[in-house]
């Protein structure tokens, strides 16, 4: 029997999880965590008798202790819950399916209980990518990749040397507006950029996915998970998502991993690796397929993606401020208060105030989340 932590359970990424224990019988989640969703959460208690079960928001964390009281469960909430759950001493293995930095906290209690993490929550990695991966050397905890370009790359090096790397091929689909011109995307709608062409996802990764700073953070997840240099890191549109990304090693092989778009197959081989089961998938059939096509991703429409190559080379507290500013933008245009490529210009315009921290501490990312915040309300659109 595995027991697993799954943080953000009630989400994309959790919910997809928590099929794949469903099929599994040897898995058990044995910790839950939510925002505040708390009639799935109930569901989940029903159905899956978690020991324990978080939701941040308290007053909901209050009215879902009333609803179980005939369950053998223990409701926490707020971080102190999140940070108990994450490092729950029955738990073998925690799913870091939270969305945003908020992250942070938890994967690092989850590594210094010694927890193998399953990481889907790139957002940590991309601010604390320094703190995260030499803490989990140092507790032999292994760090294993749920986002699917970062899970192919996983598998393409399986057996092979990392000396033997000469460059990461990140595919990206390029999202809704692929083909499409900055002027075009002014007046772009909340559901135009909800509408991802071939992932089916939570609302800020969708349009993350739109304006390609998700790609851009996934540039960073591949540094930290693969200590590979930004400029190793080749990222090439190929609208198919049939190959989920690769590695060219020295002597000019290429190595992919390919499948159909579904984040079932990533989740599960995380957590049953280096084992494969069965998964009950839709099948990559190359002949039905036809075609798969590629091409260059354009920065100056996508300006995120440059700033997000920019910010690795820069470093320290650069990437911090990348993602906080993001994710402020991103929350303020699914309230619709600013434009599609309002997102990029405050993540430039908060990148170009910053005042760098080098090598930050955990308290000074925090910070630089908050300072970030500060810097964006003096945003005036040009
Ligand atoms: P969703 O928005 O679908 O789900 C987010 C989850 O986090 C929900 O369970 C939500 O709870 C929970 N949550 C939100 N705030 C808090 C909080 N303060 N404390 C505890 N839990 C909280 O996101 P996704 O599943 O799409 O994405 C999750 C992460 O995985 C992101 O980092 C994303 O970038 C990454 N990822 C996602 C992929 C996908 O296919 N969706 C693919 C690759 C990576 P509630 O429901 O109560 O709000």
């Amino acid at each position: 029997m595995k027991n697993i932590t799954v943080l953000g359970s009630t989400g994309s990424i959790g919910t997809q999880t928590m099929d794949i224990v469903r099929g599994n019988p040897d898995l058990k989640a044995v910790a839950i965590a939510a925002g505040s969703n708390i009639v799935l959460l109930e569901k989940q208690i029903r159905e899956f008798t978690p020991d324990i079960a978080v939701v941040y928001d308290e007053k909901k964390a209050d009215e879902l202790k009333k609803k179980v009281t005939d369950m053998p469960v223990r409701i926490l909430s707020g971080m102190e819950g999140m940070l108990e759950a994450a490092s729950y001493e029955k738990s073998d293995i925690v799913v870091t399916a939270m969305v945003g930095m908020i992250g942070i906290r938890p994967t690092i209690a989850a590594i210094n209980a010694k927890k193998d993490i399953a990481l889907a929550n790139k957002e940590t990695l991309v601010t604390a990518g320094h703190i995260i991966m030499p803490l989990a050397k140092e507790r032999g905890v292994k760090i294993l990749p749920v986002d699917s370009e970062h899970s192919a790359i996983f598998q393409s090096l399986n057996g092979e040397n990392k000396e033997s790397i000469e460059s990461i091929i990140l595919t990206a689909s390029g999202g809704p507006f692929r083909g499409r011109k900055k002027s075009e995307l002014d007046a772009v709608k909340v559901e135009d950029a909800l509408k991802h062409p071939n992932w089916s996802m939570g609302r800020k990764i969708t349009i993350d996915s739109a304006t390609m700073v998700n790609k851009g953070l996934e540039v960073m997840e591949v540094r930290w998970l693969f200590d590979v240099p930004a400029e190793k890191i080749k990222v090439i549109v190929h609208p198919q998502s049939i190959i989920h990304s690769g590695v060219e090693f020295k002597d000019g092989a290429v190595i992919a991993q390919m499948g159909m778009p579904d984040m079932k197959l990533p989740i599960q081989y995380a957590l049953f690796y280096p084992h494969r089961r069965y998964l009950n998938t839709k099948r990559l059939r190359l002949d039905e397929l036809g075609s798969m096509t590629f091409e260059k991703p354009d920065m100056d429409t996508f300006k995120g993606l440059k700033l997000a190559f920019d910010a690795v080379d820069i470093g320290g507290s650069m990437p911090a401020v990348f993602n906080a500013a993001n994710e402020k933008a991103v929350e303020l245009f699914l309230d619709r208060r600013i434009g599609f490529n309002d997102i990029a210009d405050i993540i430039e315009y908060a990148m170009s105030r910053h005042r760098m921290k080098n090598e930050p501490s955990v308290d000074e990312i925090l910070e630089t989340e908050r300072e970030t915040i500060e810097i964006i309300k003096e945003f005036k659109k040009e």
